[in-house]
């Protein structure tokens, strides 16, 4: 049979397939490789007389992240907040490229709206064409959006952001079946920084899967994951339509002449803050080439 691995725990592999929940364990040659089987993974297995499985083998993926480890992901909602802590462009940026350099959908999300605008915020990302929500998890209609977005789906969605900003909140404001404990309570449950980190994929009442990720920032997901320089600007979407435009076919669009990049940001075709963030990126990584992450991936 063919299932989708929910979560991986203490040596057992949990496998759905057809409604059914199967608690598996994996075959010698997995079993070695345990690490590398992932949430979200594909894998065929079989089930013994006595009802439980033996995963045989893991099925290609479209791609994987390392913190939070899942495989096969189609939607990343990057959650930011108002206050405590506050929004930063470039470390929304740099989550959306890793994103789009894997083919997982970003979609930002800014919470806790009752405390403050936020439209500002997502101006950027309309004008990027990338969909973003303001919602404020204490105000249950401003979550209709979002809530929708996520049912819409029939894939694998995952919840990054800084610790604090809302996501336990948020899912448990739209999945109350859920019950996620957040920030109020972690520390006293053991669900905070010290727990071990684990991922689990939930079904969504309208098909598909929410990874809970507990233990995992995004702080982990960006220092785990680069995007190089070469594919940096595809990274970018809404710098697409004028790629093939700058008078140097090497364009780096940080900065040469006759870059269609620059100019369509200096005439409001493109947004200053995605630009710097590009820019910032560009220079983290123009040094790296792909042999140093050999053996890092
Ligand atoms: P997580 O670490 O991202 O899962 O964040 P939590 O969901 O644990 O929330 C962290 C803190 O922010 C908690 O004290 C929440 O009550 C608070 N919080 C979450 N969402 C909102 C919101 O929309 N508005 C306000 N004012 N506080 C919020
Ligand atoms: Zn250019």
């Amino acid at each position: 049979m063919v299932g989708i691995l929910r979560k991986v725990i203490a040596g057992f592999c949990y496998v759905e397939a057809g409604g059914v929940l199967y608690e598996c364990k994996p075959r010698g040659n997995i079993k070695r490789a345990v690490g590398n089987i992932l949430a979200g993974d594909n894998v065929e297995f079989c089930v013994m007389s006595n009802g439980t499985g033996a995963v045989e083998k893991v099925l290609e993926r479209k791609n994987s992240l390392v913190r939070p480890p899942i495989a096969n992901v189609d939607r990343l909602y990057i959650i930011s907040a108002h206050s405590t802590p506050a929004p930063n462009a470039l470390i929304i940026d740099r989550i959306i490229a890793i994103a789009e350099s894997k083919g997982i959908e970003p979609i930002v999300v800014f919470n806790k709206s009752d405390m403050g605008n936020l439209s500002e915020w997502k101006e950027i990302y309309d004008k990027a064409g990338i969909t973003s929500f303001i919602v404020s998890a204490k105000e249950p209609e401003s979550l209709a959006d979002l809530k929708k977005d996520l049912f819409s789906g029939s894939g694998i969605s995952v919840f990054t952001g800084n610790s604090g900003v809302g996501k336990s909140s948020i899912l448990n404001a739209i999945l109350p079946e859920l019950n996620l404990s957040t920030g109020e309570v972690s520390e006293k449950l053991g669900r905070g920084r010290h727990t071990t980190r684990r991922v689990e994929l939930f079904k969504l009442p309208e098909g598909g899967y929410i990874a809970d990720t507990p233990g995992f920032s995004s702080m982990d997901f960006e220092h785990c994951e680069t995007v190089l320089k070469d594919e940096l600007p595809l990274c970018f979407r809404e710098f697409e339509d004028y790629l093939s435009e700058c008078r140097f076919t090497s364009c780096t669009h940080t900065g040469e002449n006759g870059c269609a990049v620059k100019a369509a940001v200096d005439n409001g075709l493109i947004g200053e803050s995605r630009y710097k963030s590009y820019v910032s990126l560009y220079n983290e990584v123009k040094d790296i080439k792909e042999w140093n992450l050999k053996g890092k991936k």
